[in-house]
């Protein structure tokens, strides 16, 4: 018996749907559904356009499209070996025949019946007069009968096919849409203001669409919904924070710092250490991020704010993520702090326990000093109630608690954070709502050029030499691999489907090309440069045997290291004179500039080599760009611009993030850059006239807000 709409809501489980018991309800748990809601909130990650109907006369080999076809003879099973069935279909239109096969669907001989008319949707293969299906979807067929023409394609799991997902979706959206108006996330003002679409329309719109502008509608919405959720949840929990009493510093102190520096700051240095320290000496609490390239001069920002901080009497910490980096910055400290007379303190894992009880009592006794450490830092047995300034460096590697922690040791004491990512300030606007941001966009004078060159596969030969050729030289050589194994494309599942870039051009979209992959790549360059030698490093290695490897490169006894993107951070091998990239245009610019920044630290002259696996105008386009420029900065809003804001904080994910709280489900599709700051905009607007969400057209934003959940938002 059919359930009455009635009984459900958009927080009701799935279970409540016709067809959904406790198998399918586990296979969906998987995919993180669990109520309606999330149903609705589940998109599809492309559409078919099975409108798209040909002829087998005119169809052209490799295209992905609709035939509409009679079978022609009953379909046959053949069991090929034990587990294995092949299900032979024969099938024609007007023009011709076609021959359909089935692997491992064998229901489908009683599926097709002879004589019926299907619409088969599929990749052609034709040669000659012969044209084949392998594995079409089909759907009867009748003149007078209307059919959908997109159709969606969903992330799926074990268990549940695209038609039940669908079906499922659809089920949910009875339910969801009807109550959608009323609670969206969205004020009214702001829809207008933006043009945006109603979330019905909006979800109506994604699931089932009528044609690629509803598609296109849909998603604009969603994206924006995305966005303006993320800035609004990091403003919200920001504007708590803002307002809280912190230690006052006299912050007139960093000038004896700055007066014994053996270079004159950079513009943007200056520009930074002014608003540090006009924070700090505000009476309110400092949350602060400093973004900066490698190399822009982010320590004696950091050091300024640590001195004048201890000058006042306090403490100050220091934190990084490992110990080679934190033993860097105790002695870049120790060299600044030494002629001043600042205690300098080092709290790291691998010192004896002796030690170590030493420096915490240092600590615990509240004299001023600076202490510089790792994780070490926050453990509970480091006390201090005199913290004045807790300094975060490569602030990603910690958690959002870790940073936390580490501050609030002590009462009112101000957080620098610092970030290595360069992005662009409109960007870091939207990414850190929740602190104020000062940016090192301007380079110490004198730093080498990396020179950079964009070549293809015709290249191998001379590369070959080049590689030889450096480490003759003396040098050492990395190559970066965009994967481990050679299995892992970044094709579609099914290969055949049409993603939602291509549904202007209904087109299918091009072959990727074989990625080159780290594990067989340095077998292969080892046996082929012989007397070179070639180590391999990657994430799914040990973490000791990791350290081994990339030991064996710094020690000199490795020439040529090939790796996935995932080289460990702060390992200076000055040594390195070129960087390889294969298959660069997989990558970011943004990582590209990461890792060409790895060359180049030492005295010699160092190159990058990108290496094209395909060779579209679009890839050489974005690759010159890093011909043209060595600047992060520039690089990054080249590659926003280019690639929109939610590709490139995709890819940015984890690197830069504040929170987990809002996944981008569209907003990675979306190449629009407008509508991020047009969201951003909007959140500012919002929390700006409303900081703590309390009016009532709020009411909604401020439980998605605080529940940190999109899909809540309309239950
Ligand atoms: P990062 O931002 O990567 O932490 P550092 O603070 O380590 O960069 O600075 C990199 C190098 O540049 C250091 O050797 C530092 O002494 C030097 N440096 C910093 N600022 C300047 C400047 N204004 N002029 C010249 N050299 C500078
Ligand atoms: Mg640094």
């Amino acid at each position: 018996m059919r359930q009455n709409l009635f009984d459900k809501s958009p927080s009701s489980p799935v279970t409540l749907l016709h067809g959904v018991g406790p198998s399918r309800a586990a296979a969906l748990e998987k995919l993180g559904i669990r109520t309606l809601s999330d149903l609705a909130y589940h998109f599809p990650r492309a559409y078919e356009n099975r409108g798209n109907v040909k002829s087998l006369l005119t169809v052209s080999d490799g295209e992905v499209c609709s035939l509409v076809l009679t079978v022609s003879a009953p379909p046959k099973n053949a069991y090929v070996r034990r587990g294995m069935t092949i299900t032979k279909v024969s099938a024609f239109d007007g023009d011709r025949d076609c021959a359909i096969t089935y692997y491992n669907m064998p229901f489908v001989r009683d599926a097709l019946i002879q004589g019926e008319t299907y619409r088969f949707y599929g990749k052609v293969s034709k040669s000659g007069r012969k044209c084949q299906l392998t594995n079409p979807v089909f759907e009867l067929w009748r003149e007078d009968m209307p059919m959908r023409d997109f159709v969606p394609v969903y992330p799926l799991t074990d268990g549940i096919s695209q038609k039940v997902m669908a079906t499922l979706v659809k089920g949910a959206l009875d339910v969801v849409l009807s109550s959608a108006d009323s609670c969206d996330i969205l004020p009214l003002e702001i829809k207008k203001k933006y043009s945006l679409c109603d979330i019905s329309y909006a979800l109506q719109g994604i699931h089932f669409p009528a044609d690629s502008a509803m598609v296109e509608k849909a998603r604009r919405r969603l994206a924006f919904d995305e966005f303006y959720l993320f800035v609004c949840s990091s403003l919200y929990s920001g504007a708590s924070k803002k307002r809280s009493v912190g230690v006052r510093i006299d912050a007139s102190f960093a000038n004896e710092l700055i007066d014994k520096l053996p270079y004159e700051l950079t513009v943007a240095q200056r520009r930074s250490i002014g608003e540090i320290c006009a924070d700090m000496s505000s009476g309110y609490k400092m949350t602060r991020l400093l973004n900066g390239d490698v190399g822009s001069g982010k320590t004696v920002c950091a050091a300024c704010a640590v001195y004048s901080a201890v000058r006042s009497g306090y403490q100050a910490a220091v934190m990084a993520p490992t110990e080679i980096l934190a033993t860097q910055h105790y002695h870049d400290f120790c060299e600044l702090f030494g002629p001043l007379g600042v205690e300098c303190l080092l709290l790291v894992g691998s010192l004896t326990a002796a030690k170590k009880m030493k420096i915490r009592e240092k600590i615990s006794s509240g004299e001023p000093a600076v202490v510089i450490g790792t994780h070490a830092l926050i453990e509970d047995s480091v006390e201090s109630t005199r913290f004045a300034v807790a300094v975060i460096d490569e602030q990603h590697r910690f958690g959002a608690a870790q940073r936390e922690k580490l501050a609030s040791k002590s009462e009112q004491c101000h957080i620098l954070s610092m970030s290595a990512t360069p992005i662009p300030r409109t960007l870091a606007l939207a990414l850190y709502g929740n602190m104020d941001v000062s940016v090192l966009d301007t380079m110490p004078p004198g730093r080498k050029k990396v020179d950079t060159y964009v070549v293809d596969e015709s290249y191998r030969d001379r590369l070959d030499k080049f590689i030889i050729k450096n480490v003759n030289d003396g040098g050492q050589v990395y190559i970066v691999c965009p994967s481990i194994e050679p299995s892992e494309t970044i094709e579609s599942e099914s290969g055949d489907t049409f993603s939602l870039d291509d549904l202007e051009l209904f087109m299918p979209k091009p072959q990727k090309p074989q990625l080159k992959a780290a594990e067989p790549y340095a077998a292969e360059l080892a046996s082929r440069l012989g007397g070179i030698t070639v180590g391999l490093i990657h994430g799914k290695m040990k973490s000791a045997e990791k350290d081994r490897v990339m030991n064996d490169f710094v020690s000199g006894k490795l020439s040529v290291l090939v790796s996935t993107t995932v080289i460990e951070v702060g390992v200076n091998v000055p040594n390195a004179s070129l960087m390889m990239i294969e298959n660069a245009e997989m990558f970011g610019l943004s990582t590209l500039h990461q890792l060409r920044g790895r060359v180049g630290r030492g005295e010699r002259k160092s190159y990058c080599v990108l290496v094209c696996g395909g060779n579209s105008a679009e890839t050489n386009g974005r690759l010159d760009i890093m011909k043209k420029t060595n600047d992060g900065y520039e690089i990054a809003q080249r590659d926003l611009e280019m690639r929109g804001p939610g590709d490139f904080m995709a890819e940015l994910d984890g690197k830069i993030r504040q929170s987990g709280a809002v996944d981008f489900k569209l907003a990675a599709l979306v190449g629009d850059g407008t509508l991020l700051y047009s969201a951003t905009d909007a959140a500012h607007m919002t929390v700006d006239r409303d900081p703590a969400l309390e009016l009532p057209e709020h009411a909604v934003l401020r439980r998605a807000v605080t529940d940190g959940r999109k899909a809540s938002a309309i239950s």
